[in-house]
């Protein structure tokens, strides 16, 4: 490709709205444009690196013998109806009507178009296990689209739905596309993890989230130091404490605490451990009333593990200050478990401290030396909190260490909660019908894009890894545009290059060097050979990688077997 003739369209500014640098540099390097809120355009640098992530997918999804197919966008409302998820997808679903006033949405998954089709398809065991995939576009109207295509409203996802007729074959084929992800993460050259994940809304009970590593990642990640272990925080067990509790000290006292409304004012003002300080948070329950939650100061509140407790509503939701007030007779900043007369959870960490301080459910008032079992019950135990770094491993091997991660793949067993709804069966050996079980494996295509530069990028752009790079190697000629020796020479190569397969870009611009080599540093193109007169005269070449510190200058009789040595393993994978 020659530069002349490619819409490169890069920025100079930083654009003001983009706060995260993947997105700043998508913009800036011209592989997205901004349609509307949540909504790019891919321009044609972006969507050769596009292509790279979708051929990577279908490959490794071909070789594990997905089949591919291509659902609509446009989805029926009666199919979500009949799964029930009309009424419980919420304000994602994006609905509109057709000329007769019927209901349809833009397909934000595709659970309930592949079971229709399976249906309607297959009858037989014999035609299972079967593993349907598509890469295609979703839209969901998220609450909160950032980022760019991090978080859009429109994205392209791999999803595949497979389909069983029991759950050993299940579960073989979540171990091969657990497999196969792994595969196709290697492939792109991303530092990723595989983490047990909350299965969320879509339901099921296994599942497993793909987490490319970015301290920007919106998820946090807790995995041992000493194992295999990894979850998301959202779902890492917190193992109580493995001893016993220490018998109560002195007797309760109430003290008066006006103007200390944090567990931080309180530890200082009263030169306590954090630790001893209990907090009590109020939710609302599922019938209208209210559940106190108690953590240790130093503990943060893990909302999808107690939005599953029993009494508490879900999705959690804060009490509302008034409500405590009127129920609970004092302020936030007052309450505690002694004599609370609610349902009361307490974390297994809390329930574990003897002479606690908390709030004495009196407005300005705190007890000192409280006790579990002595001043007020012993403690309904519940795993409550989120864990924290250094907590120790679940699985008993080591500690916990935290990092941020983005999610960009997620397998999960549904088992059989669409199959049994809209009644995805087929016949067995026996003639008797018999209820499927299914999977379903998602990756976010145009996530992975923004993931790659999150990870790889410095101050002067992109550096993408060889297998998602939109060109391998930029040809840089000083004076193309005047110097006959130059023309000639890029000219030649550039023929070469192509002959060779290598996706290389000549820029032929009339621009000055500067410029023109902080634009392919921006876009990223991994290799760099720049060709000048100077050099031609004394018969070199310059060379430099996109994350090497210096350029060299190299022979160029040597040029073949460089660009041999350089591209060859890329060709043949490739
Ligand atoms: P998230 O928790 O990030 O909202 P999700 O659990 O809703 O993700 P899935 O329904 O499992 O996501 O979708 C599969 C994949 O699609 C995700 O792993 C992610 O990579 C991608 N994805 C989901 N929502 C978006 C979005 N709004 N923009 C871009 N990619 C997305
Ligand atoms: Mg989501």
């Amino acid at each position: 490709m020659k530069a002349s003739c490619f819409h490169l369209s890069t920025l100079k500014e930083t654009p003001v709205d983009a706060e995260i640098v993947s997105h700043q540099l998508m913009l800036r390097a011209g592989l997205i444009r901004r349609l509307a809120s949540g909504i790019y355009s891919w321009m044609p640098l972006g969507l050769r690196v596009l292509r790279k992530v979708e051929n990577i997918v279908r490959e490794e999804m071909d070789k594990s013998g997905g089949l591919e197919l291509l659902m609509p966008s446009v989805q029926p409302a009666e199919l979500w109806q009949e799964s029930g998820r009309w009424d419980q997808f919420g304000p994602e679903l994006l609905r509109l009507q057709d000329r007769h006033q019927r209901n349809y949405c833009l397909g934000p998954t595709h659970e309930e178009v592949i079971v229709d089709i399976f249906r309607r398809d297959i009858k037989s065991y014999k035609q299972l296990p079967v593993n349907f995939y598509q890469i295609q576009t979703k839209f969901r109207d998220e609450i909160r689209p950032r980022f760019g295509v991090m978080r859009s409203r429109e994205f392209i996802m791999k999803d595949a739905y497979s389909f069983h007729a029991s759950q050993e074959s299940l579960q073989q084929t979540y171990d091969l596309m657990y497999q196969t992800y792994s595969n196709i993460f290697d492939r792109f050259g991303l530092a990723y993890r595989a983490v047990s994940a909350d299965s969320g809304s879509i339901g099921g009970s296994t599942s497993h989230e793909f987490h490319v590593l970015a301290d920007s990642g919106e998820d946090a990640i807790a995995f041992s130091d000493q194992s295999d272990y990894a979850a998301n925080v959202e779902m890492a067990v917190a193992i109580p404490p493995q001893t016993e509790r220490d018998q109560p000290g002195a007797a309760m006292e109430i003290i008066d605490t006006s103007g200390l409304y944090t567990i931080e004012d309180l530890t200082d003002k009263l030169d306590a451990d954090i630790k001893k300080c209990l907090k009590t948070l109020i939710v609302d329950s599922d019938d209208d009333g209210l559940v106190a939650l108690v953590l240790r100061g130093d503990h943060e509140l893990n909302p999808v593990k107690t939005e599953k407790l029993l009494r508490v509503a879900s999705p959690l939701r804060m009490a509302e200050r008034e409500k405590i007030k009127r129920v609970l007779g004092s302020d936030i900043g007052s309450l505690g478990p002694v004599g609370l007369g609610i349902t009361t959870y307490v974390d297994s960490s809390a329930g574990f401290v003897r002479d606690f301080i908390c709030g004495a459910n009196i407005n300005d008032k705190h007890y000192i030396n409280a006790n579990w079992g002595r001043d007020c019950e012993e403690p309904t135990i519940a795993d409550i909190r989120s864990v924290q770094e250094g907590d120790p491993s679940p699985d008993g091997q080591g500690s916990l260490k935290i990092l941020r991660g983005i999610e960009v793949g997620h397998i999960f067993q549904l088992g059989q909660k669409y199959s049994e709804t809209m009644q995805a069966t087929v016949l067995d050996v026996n003639g008797k019908s018999v209820v499927t079980s299914m999977g379903c494996y998602g990756i976010g295509v145009t996530r992975v894009v923004a993931a790659a530069i999150e990870q790889n990028n410095d101050e002067r752009g992109i550096f993408w890894p060889d297998s998602l790079a939109p060109f391998q190697l930029a040809i840089c000629p000083l004076n193309y545009n005047k110097s006959e020796q130059v023309k000639h020479a890029a000219d030649k190569l550039y023929a070469d290059c192509l002959q060779r397969g290598i996706e290389v870009l000549l820029d032929d611009r009339p621009l000055r060097p500067g410029v023109m080599f902080s634009d392919m540093e921006l876009i990223g193109v991994p290799h760099r050979i720049v060709l000048s007169d100077r050099g031609l005269n004394a018969d070199l070449f310059e060379y430099k990688g996109r994350r090497d510190e210096n350029s060299q200058d190299l022979a160029l009789t040597n040029l073949p077997d460089f660009l041999n040595q350089l591209f060859s393993q890329e060709c043949v994978r490739d």
